[in-house]
């Protein structure tokens, strides 16, 4: 059969099947990879030596997220060797929650592990997660304990936005990590969702089931740097925020009603002032007031603009990436066509 994107439901029947009828259980281990062509050899074959010691069957699912170094080439050779691996290119850089979005999408075992590719997320952990997968847990969900060596000012950066977030959307996320075990039940789910800007963390959380976290310590990264910087971090979280709450909207009629209210209040006291005939000052008032009001009027406009935006980005429903290549040689990397048959 030609393994394709959709997550019809024949095609979900076919993969549980294939999966009931093992004894073992089988694990998926989703991996992104942006230009980590030094780190994958460490990764994949740390991940391998602790899948092979558990009592399962598995595999390993890797991303290429659009690298332009030799990640693709240092992925094709490693699935050569190992039969339980499997390598998807995504077409360009879409960023690591649409590389989510893939892997999660082609994973096929009873449970999906997601982890970074820099082994910040450390594969000895995997069999308490499984551990406790196996005790009924459907979301595991890895809390960090440090944060790993990071600047002080990704830390204030991180904590500002954990603090707003769940201000705004009563997510709590802060020390939450995207390594994660989800159930196959989980998984179909997620393959349901058709939204474009995908918040992984988050979106997992909301989704509730049956659910359990363990603490970790972050590994620090060996090679390579973070792939986040500064501008990636902000849209990502400005997304996050945008796409999970409206209260922003909220707050700006809340602005616009306290500052009818001290309209009225100035309204009044220039209306005594220029009956009492000395009504040339109060210029720095206006000029403070307009300053203001300009301002706030201006970031309220940028802020619909931005749930705008985000609503065009939904309503067009484009996909959320495209694989171009992939060392799976059943799979079908042809666009799929619409039969009307099902879905
Ligand atoms: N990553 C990705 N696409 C991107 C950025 C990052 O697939 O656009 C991957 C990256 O290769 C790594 C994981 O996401 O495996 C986490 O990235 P990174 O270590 O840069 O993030 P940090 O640990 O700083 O949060
Ligand atoms: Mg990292």
């Amino acid at each position: 059969m030609n393994r394709t994107r959709s997550t019809s439901a024949n095609e979900h029947d076919s993969v549980k099947h294939r999966v009931e009828k093992r004894d073992v259980d089988f694990i998926s281990v989703v991996v992104p990879f942006y230009n980590e062509s030094e780190q994958i050899l460490m990764t994949l074959e740390t991940t391998e030596c602790v899948l092979q010691t558990l009592d399962i069957t598995y595999e390993i699912v890797a991303i290429d997220d659009g690298s332009v170094d030799s990640t693709w080439r240092e992925l094709s050779k490693y699935t050569m060797k190992s039969p339980n691996v499997r390598a998807i290119r995504l077409s360009r850089n879409f960023g690591k929650e649409a590389a989510i979005c893939a892997g999660l999408s082609e994973a096929i075992g009873d449970a999906v592990i997601l982890m970074d590719g820099d082994l910040q997320h450390p594969p000895r952990y995997f069999p308490e997660m499984i551990a406790l997968w196996r005790e009924g847990y459907e979301v595991v969900e890895g809390v960090k304990t440090s944060r790993g060596k990071e600047s002080r000012f990704a830390r204030f950066t991180a904590n500002l936005f954990y603090g707003i977030f769940a201000k705004l959307s009563g997510i709590r996320l802060k020390d939450t990590s995207d390594f994660k075990l989800l159930d196959r039940k989980v998984v179909d789910y997620w393959n349901t969702f058709t939204e474009r800007d995908t918040f992984f963390r988050a979106l997992s959380s909301w989704m509730g089931f049956k659910r359990i976290t363990f603490p970790f310590e972050v590994d620090e990264r060996k090679v390579g740097r973070s792939k986040w910087g500064f501008l990636k971090l902000a849209k990502l979280s400005l997304n996050a925020v945008i796409s999970f709450s409206s209260r922003p909207l909220l707050l700006i009629s809340s602005l616009g009603v306290i500052f009818l209210v001290m309209f009225f209040v100035l309204a009044v006291q220039t209306l005594i002032r220029y009956f009492g005939g000395n009504a040339a000052t109060g210029f720095t008032t206006v000029i403070l007031l307009q300053l203001l009001i300009g301002s706030i009027v201006l970031i309220s406009l940028g802020l619909l603009g931005l749930y705008v935006a985000s609503l065009f980005r939904e309503v067009k429903g484009r996909p959320r990436f495209f694989i171009t290549e992939t060392t799976d040689t059943n799979f079908n990397t042809e666009p799929e066509r619409d039969t009307g048959s099902e879905e």
